[in-house]
């Protein structure tokens, strides 16, 4: 069947894409694309908006798309990240019911597909100054697993495992947060 982009903000409406239609270029981003992708960043101080990025989004099906298809959606939403000097983003953050993210850390691309941390240190690092394209302007202290490790897939729908520590497992905690329906905001470091 052909592979049905859930996105809020599509005007065409929600649905399967048209394969056969003529595959538009979007002149703004620069990027051939095949899917409607919505390129705004969705607000959590928006009602709407925040209903979406409080949603889990559904596991993402690889049998849905093509690799072009797969490549263009990573493309699009890295060039959305970097638009916006986001260090990360997630599929709900432009509206996708897709469980990806992309993720830039110490000079790294990462593009990860159901995403799951499978385990965490109980020691904690305290960051100051965590942020959230979705939650513009308002920077917090919050804890995050000092260590972690998220199994997921890359691009190809090939098992991976990485172990992740400091600004690593802090962007991972913050991207899997967002697949989930969890915002940085709800875990803002409690005085003790
Ligand atoms: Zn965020």
């Amino acid at each position: 069947m052909e592979g049905a982009l859930t996105c809020a903000y599509c005007t065409t409406g929600l649905g399967a894409v048209n394969r056969s239609l003529p595959r538009y270029f979007n002149a703004k981003m620069n990027i051939q694309i095949s899917m409607e992708i919505s390129t705004r960043i969705l607000d959590a101080a928006d009602k709407k908006d925040e209903k979406t990025l409080r949603r889990k989004t559904a596991s993402f099906d690889f049998s849905k798309f093509s690799k072009k298809e797969i490549n263009e959606l990573i493309a699009v939403m890295t060039k959305v990240m970097y638009d916006a000097n986001g260090q990360g983003l997630a599929g709900n953050q432009i509206g996708l019911d897709m469980s990806v993210f992309v993720a830039k850390v110490n000079g790294k691309l990462y593009s990860i597909f159901n995403p799951k941390i499978t385990s965490v240190s109980e020691e904690k690092t305290a960051w100051d100054g965590e942020g959230c394209l979705s939650v513009p302007n308002r920077f917090e202290s919050t804890y995050a697993p000092s260590k972690l490790t998220l199994d997921g897939f890359d691009r190809n729908g090939k098992k991976i495992k990485i172990k992740a520590w400091g600004m690593l497992a802090l962007t991972f905690q913050h991207e899997v947060d967002h697949l989930n329906g969890r915002l940085f905001i709800d875990r803002l470091k409690i005085r003790t």
